[in-house]
């Protein structure tokens, strides 16, 4: 088969190898149910659980507890369900959140409950100063992601969060961090959110295994009820091989984030100063040189197509992704669009995003990114 150059480790990563082992031994060993009474299950349950410590322990999570969940979305979704509203009660989000958060949030709206998004600054991070206006007393829940799937911005979830306490010290505060966890440094007490979502197949463990983590005393109602598992958050019967395998890549990342970051970065940088040193007429680097996560470059090319620079790319192997994966059907781009870009720029929007895990030809990439630019400005010219 034809070498893959997978740049699109936003939507999903590949699992180690290791986790396979992991997770056969698992399940083969440990396949019982771990709410039974015999003793095997007993120990599956505290398998289950030393998964749990060792997430919450990178998390800095020890002033709460970890609910594994199948999905960041059904993290999310357990949030906007979960947490006590009253009718005229009000929720923030920013208008660049992930659908899981931004179509759970409005969703809320039919009950009567008021949703309010604050506005991007042109750098992709919260405007402050709009989300100063709108957090008042009568606010009840804020939901901010911390690195944009997007664009990569991250927010400064501490500040907001600091804010948001001082205005109504009973507001929830909860931060989606499915792109910043084990890429960023992240302490719970440090942000001093009440709930942070995190995902397995973000950072190379496998899809069915999430998590929703809970401070202390935050009072939620479960989206799936049943037989209590999860401390009664989530009855399902738990995916311990999953929670082994989530650990063992949480623990791995976070030891090795450093040099991670540094790895992808070098990747980022040397694409963008060849793409710089093109003779590509019109580009645009939407990302801000500050504030921004070394694992997603948000590019734009002027009047090209995205959707078409895509499919070239492909063809030679380069896998990467018009905007957030998820959305990719979707017309336009909520989150582009509130940072102020105009239509022949969002258009053009492609989205890079790197794993420290894989091996890239940054010459190859680079040459066939500005070969198929150049491709689609020079038809764009022949059509004027
Ligand atoms: N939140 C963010 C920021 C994401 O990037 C994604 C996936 O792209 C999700 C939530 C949804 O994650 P999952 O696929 O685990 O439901």
């Amino acid at each position: 088969m034809e070498k893959i150059y997978y740049l699109d480790n936003a939507a999903t990563t590949k699992v180690f190898d290791e986790e396979f082992e992991i997770m056969r031994s698992q399940n083969e060993n440990g396949f019982y149910n771990p709410s039974s009474a015999y003793k095997v299950s007993i120990d599956v349950k505290k398998t289950l659980d030393k998964s749990r410590e060792k997430i919450c322990r990178v998390l800095g999570g020890q002033n709460g507890k970890l609910i594994f969940t199948s999905s960041a979305t059904e993290s999310n979704n357990l949030v906007f369900e979960g947490v006590h509203l009253k009718k005229t009660q009000e929720i923030l989000i920013s208008v660049g959140e992930h659908p899981a958060v931004y179509n759970s949030a409005h969703r809320l709206e039919k009950q009567g409950i008021i949703v309010k998004d604050i506005a991007l600054q042109n750098n992709g991070c919260v405007d402050f100063e709009d989300f100063k206006r709108k957090m008042t007393k009568d606010v009840a829940l804020v939901s901010i992601m911390h690195v944009s799937n997007e664009t990569g911005a991250v927010n400064d979830i501490k500040k907001l969060c600091e804010f948001a306490k001082s205005v109504n010290r009973n507001v929830i505060f909860h931060s989606d961090g499915v792109q910043a966890f084990c890429k960023e440094k992240v302490d719970m007490k440090s942000l001093g959110v009440d709930l942070y979502t995190i995902s397995g197949h973000k950072i190379h463990a496998p899809r069915g295994i999430s998590a929703l983590w809970v401070k202390n005393g935050v009072v939620l109602d479960a989206l799936l009820v049943g037989g209590g598992q999860e401390q009664g958050l989530r009855s399902s019967t738990e995916n311990v091989a999953g929670a082994v395998a989530f650990a063992y890549a949480t623990c791995k990342l976070n030891e090795e984030l450093d040099e991670n970051q540094k790895k992808v970065n070098k990747v980022k940088s040397e694409i963008l100063n060849k793409l710089k040193q093109s003779k590509i007429a019109e580009f645009m680097k939407i990302n801000a040189e500050e504030n921004s996560s070394p694992y997603i470059m948000s590019i734009s090319f002027k009047n090209i197509k995205g959707e078409v620079l895509m499919n070239l790319l492909e063809m030679s192997g380069i896998l990467i992704s018009t905007g957030s994966a998820c959305s990719s059907k979707k017309a336009g781009n909520r989150t582009l669009e509130a940072m102020g870009l105009d239509n022949s720029w969002v258009i053009g929007s492609v989205r890079l995003s790197f794993s420290a895990y894989e091996n890239y030809d940054v010459d190859y990439i680079a040459q066939h990114l500005v070969d198929a630019v150049l491709r689609l400005e020079s038809n764009n010219k022949q059509k004027r």
